[in-house]
């Protein structure tokens, strides 16, 4: 059967079953500064139902956007910004519980991941139209408002200890509101989806799981050949993340400068070029794909293993050619595609 090709960085095809059963329904549009895409692939669903329940999840998209976008002072991370070093603020459970999950994968990083990247990743501006190389100096003092140490939370109170810091959300608010929208989509009867946001998917998919399933097949963008792909793999239901060093970057003298931060550094993380990672939700492969990415290819390799249900690709360059490693339940179940 022919793949869904959806105008995205991964595609699905549904292998195991007839065009009848799949009917999809779907809708694209943007929010969280990227791409959304939510499809229902149920036979049984109408027109006007898939299309109505599509819409929900959108606007729970949409709603937890305002929530946690750090663009708009306002918002509730934009409020607890302003007032970095002076007040604490109070904030809802749900942005409590997505600051508890941020600071727990520093922990268990040593901070590779970190949510308090706000003010290194201001620095670089890699939104703006002619992004520049901050100067060593920058990097120094926004090295100095970045530390998810500083990050209190006790209850529903939140404070940022120094005046200057930032929280940023962009490596795992994508992957809650994938979750958060396949989860209204479940809870009203749909028994086939998949909501994409940016390249982290989640792919719902009732009775299977994870990569010892085979309904729908993933491919993943090569990082280095627009509009192609580096290899496939088959999932059931799961999320699936990829991180890479091609989705908001530019050059300067012949250097890659993108977006994904090395908080001990201040710069961009060079080990790897693209981590994609299968994860039982979407926010943890939101996540771990961008801390992994951090980490490096050794490191970031038996971060995977050392955790259960948790399975990754991560894709090198070296002297200009391309090079993967697939963590141990992933053997056999990748196809490279690529030259
Ligand atoms: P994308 O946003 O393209 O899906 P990622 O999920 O990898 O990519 O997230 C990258 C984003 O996460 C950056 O744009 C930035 O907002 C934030 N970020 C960058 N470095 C880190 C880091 N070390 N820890 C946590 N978040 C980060
Ligand atoms: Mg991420």
């Amino acid at each position: 059967m022919k793949p869904f090709l959806l105008w995205v960085t991964i595609a699905v095809s549904f292998t195991s079953c007839s065009r009848d059963e799949i009917r999809p329904h779907s809708r694209q549009s943007t929010a969280m500064e990227t791409y959304v895409s939510v499809t229902t692939y149920d036979g049984n669903l109408s027109q006007h139902d898939a299309y109505a329940l599509i819409d929900s999840a959108f606007a729970e998209i949409n709603r937890i956007e305002h929530v946690m976008t750090d663009y708009s002072e306002s918002s509730e991370i934009g409020t607890i910004n302003r007032l970095a070093g002076k007040d604490t603020v109070e904030v809802s459970d749900e942005v409590v519980s997505l600051l508890q999950a941020s600071l727990s994968f520093s922990q268990q990083s040593a901070g590779a991941f970190d949510v308090s990247i706000g003010a290194i990743v201001k620095a670089w501006d890699f939104l703006s139209s002619e992004p520049e190389v901050p100067s060593r100096s920058k990097i120094r003092m926004v090295l100095r408002l970045t530390g998810f140490k500083n990050v209190m939370v006790e209850g529903t109170k939140v404070f940022l200890t120094e005046k200057g810091m930032r929280l940023d959300l962009g490596g795992i608010a994508k992957g809650y509101a994938v979750d958060r929208a396949v989860e209204i989509l479940k809870r009203n009867g749909v028994q086939h989806a998949i909501v994409d946001i940016g390249g982290n998917l989640g792919v719902w998919w009732e009775g299977t799981r994870g990569v010892d399933s085979t309904v729908a097949e993933i491919l993943v963008r090569h990082p280095r050949k627009d509009g192609k792909y580096f290899g496939s793999l088959k999932v059931g239901t799961a999320g699936v993340s990829t991180s890479g060093d091609y989705q908001r970057y530019f050059f300067h003298d012949g250097v890659r400068y993108h977006h994904i931060i090395d908080p001990a550094t201040g710069y961009p993380a060079r080990d790897v070029v693209s981590v994609t990672i299968i994860a039982s939700d979407a926010l943890n492969a939101d996540a771990l794909s961008t801390l992994v990415f951090v980490l490096g290819r050794e490191k970031g390799m038996n971060f995977i293993k050392d955790r259960e249900g948790v399975e990754g690709i991560i894709v090198w360059e070296k002297e200009g050619v391309l090079h993967h490693e697939l963590s141990p339940g992933l053997q056999g179940k990748f196809t490279r595609s690529d030259d």
